[in-house]
């Protein structure tokens, strides 16, 4: 085993360290990499991490165990079992070392992460997670955030109800977009407001923040929303989101507004035609209406190429 490993200056731009609760789990992060072996990995168990790579900091195992958990949690680290043993790996720790050279390695005794195991990101402690999943009934809030009634409540009586629901907006929207995983959302919450406090300078977050999202056509409660080319969230009220899936269109978050909002007319005026029973006496006006429906997707759809 060489005496140390390479830490690349991209570190500071790293879009996950930040993501992290506590400088203790990016110091971790950090002070880990000249510890593993030739492929990445090295024990997963919170004691003899504390022992090898925290040696003469006063950490406790269950803080140790704590980075170990949130830094698998933001996927810098993933924590595995084999052979009744817990380990760690680093994915990306071969790509960060260019100067690795195997025959300098010592022969390394941990197996390897299963693709399985790769894939799934399964955590250190599954007996734990399982048992949490019992004992808590989760319920949705939006499309992918699992909280539980008292986890809501707990954040609600901590940070306001406006700042918990604009949260979890936020975190739906991460999980929607970039795929992030979490073990607990409940936590994630907490993080993710500690860091807009620390953002803001220590004031609360923005008022305008704090709205009900709306939807962009008709100015109802937005229930539905994809991310615009700056990677702002647009809103869509179930009406006029299912409008636009009438006339084919889902990938509404870069079309213009314009377009968005013709389109959603067509929508709604095909939905029309379809609920209206074609009555012999009133066959012209329906046919009138189909006839102002096509035309209007023929608009709409001259006009997306411009979008
Ligand atoms: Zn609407």
């Amino acid at each position: 085993m060489p005496q140390g490993r390479i830490l690349l200056k991209s570190i500071s731009t790293s879009k996950k360290l930040p993501l992290l609760g506590t400088d203790g789990a990016r110091l971790l992060y950090t002070w880990l990499i000249p510890h593993v072996d030739v492929n990445g990995c090295f024990s997963g168990d919170p004691e003899i991490v504390k022992g090898k790579v925290f040696t003469k900091l006063r950490k406790s195992t269950k803080s140790v165990g704590g980075y170990l958990q949130n830094l698998a949690d933001i996927g810098l680290i993933i924590l595995y079992e084999a052979d009744g043993e817990n380990y760690l790996h680093i994915p990306d720790f071969v790509d960060k070392q260019p100067s690795l050279n195997p025959d300098r390695e010592a022969k390394t005794t941990i197996p390897m992460p299963t693709q399985d195991q790769l894939q799934t990101k399964s955590g250190l402690y599954p007996l734990k997670v399982k048992e949490s999943k019992v004992k808590l009934s989760k319920d949705k809030y939006g499309e992918f955030v699992l909280l539980s009634k008292d986890q809501y409540q707990e954040l609600v009586k901590k940070l306001t109800k406006p700042v918990v629901d604009q949260l979890i907006v936020d975190l739906n929207l991460g999980i929607g977009t970039h795929g992030y995983k979490y073990k607990s959302h409940y936590h994630v919450i907490q993080t993710w407001h500690r860091k807009n406090l620390k953002s803001k300078g220590g004031s609360a977050v923005p008022q305008e923040k704090l709205a009900t999202p709306i939807c962009l056509v008709c100015k109802a409660t937005g229930r539905w929303y994809k991310t615009d080319r700056q990677g702002k969230p647009v809103y869509l009220c179930p009406t006029c989101a299912k409008a636009l899936a009438t006339v084919g269109i889902t990938n509404w978050g870069y079309m213009k507004k314009s377009s968005i909002e013709k389109s959603v007319e067509c929508g709604k005026a095909m939905l029309a035609t379809r609920s209206t029973p074609a009555e012999p006496t009133h066959e012209a006006s329906v046919n009138d209406k189909r006839n102002a429906a096509a035309k209007l997707i023929a608009e709409t759809t001259k006009n997306f190429g411009k979008v």
